[in-house]
């Protein structure tokens, strides 16, 4: 026997050598699998992510962003950017339900008829659709096969919707813009038992079930809400509290439910984008 392979033989049937090679195995083993079983980046916003990090996570394990977009405006008792809080909560509630990224809002919108509230910006709709735009197609550079644009402000629905037509006919990204407070216009029906409002019972019970400190309850008196008719114009809107329908979604205080109703949004919500993905998939689109 020479004497490297002595050495060897000495290794392999020594029992203390053969513990320290087998645990050296474990421990290489361990470190591997638990690296690649790493379920969660270290964050899912495009704010604090690191690039390095965002190179390891996307698109191979994340593909999708949820983009929150909104407005500043009057909005009876909840602060100017309800538009954004609520779209914003939704978008850090959603994202590691739906294994998403969210980018920053876009906070600036397309306001018209309260325009005259003190507090109230107003971005003309092509310069909103040509910024919005070009931040989707920053997405879709960046890897993004899917992006979701939680909407919290009207008038930003039609120039949101062109924009992400074009981005998607243009890049080949699967582009899904929704309203997040006419999609879940049962849920107001379901909770409340009636329909809501601008600043009405859906709005306002979303900012209070995320950011309760932005209600202003002792401000409020029922008397600041209009219902906007059907074949009725005013300009401005002599409100901020607009309902949809006469008598009904006036604004409830109530902590509780507005947990519940919030909670029953973020879960349509997660059910609409999920499905949205699942159909893509399927189409092969
Ligand atoms: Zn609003």
């Amino acid at each position: 026997m020479s004497r490297k392979s002595s050495q060897a033989h000495e290794i392999l049937y020594n029992p203390a050598m053969r513990y320290r090679i087998l645990l050296a195995i474990v421990v290489a083993l361990f470190l591997t699998t638990g690296l690649s079983a790493q379920s969660e980046p270290p964050f899912r916003s495009l704010n604090a992510i690191n690039w390095m990090d965002f190179k390891q996570w996307v698109p191979a394990r994340i593909d999708t962003v949820l983009l929150p977009v909104g407005t500043l405006e009057a909005h009876g008792v909840v602060n100017n950017g309800a538009d954004n809080t609520v779209p914003e909560a939704l978008a850090r509630d959603l994202a590691q339900r739906v294994n998403a990224m969210r980018a920053p809002v876009i906070p600036y919108g397309v306001t018209t008829s309260l325009s005259a509230f003190p507090g109230t910006f107003r971005i003309s709709p092509t310069v909103f659709k040509a910024y919005c735009r070009e931040v989707m197609a920053g997405l879709a550079g960046s890897g993004f096969k899917n992006i979701i644009v939680i909407n919290g402000h009207g008038p930003n629905f039609q120039p949101l919707q062109e924009a992400a037509a074009e981005i998607s006919e243009q890049t080949g990204a699967r582009t899904l813009v929704f309203n997040w407070w006419s999609y879940t216009a049962d849920v107001t029906k379901e909770v409340y038992g009636s329909d809501g409002g601008h600043s009405g019972v859906n709005e306002n019970a979303a900012v209070l079930a995320t950011t309760p400190q932005y209600v202003r309850r002792q401000l409020y008196d029922a008397e600041q809400a209009w219902w906007r008719a059907e074949g009725v114009a005013a300009y401005p809107y002599p409100s901020s509290i607009i309902l949809y329908k006469e008598g009904e979604g006036y604004p409830d205080f109530d902590e509780q439910k507005a947990k519940l109703f919030y909670g029953k949004v973020v879960e349509k919500v997660e059910k609409l984008i999920l499905t949205t993905i699942e159909k893509w998939d399927l189409a092969g689109l």
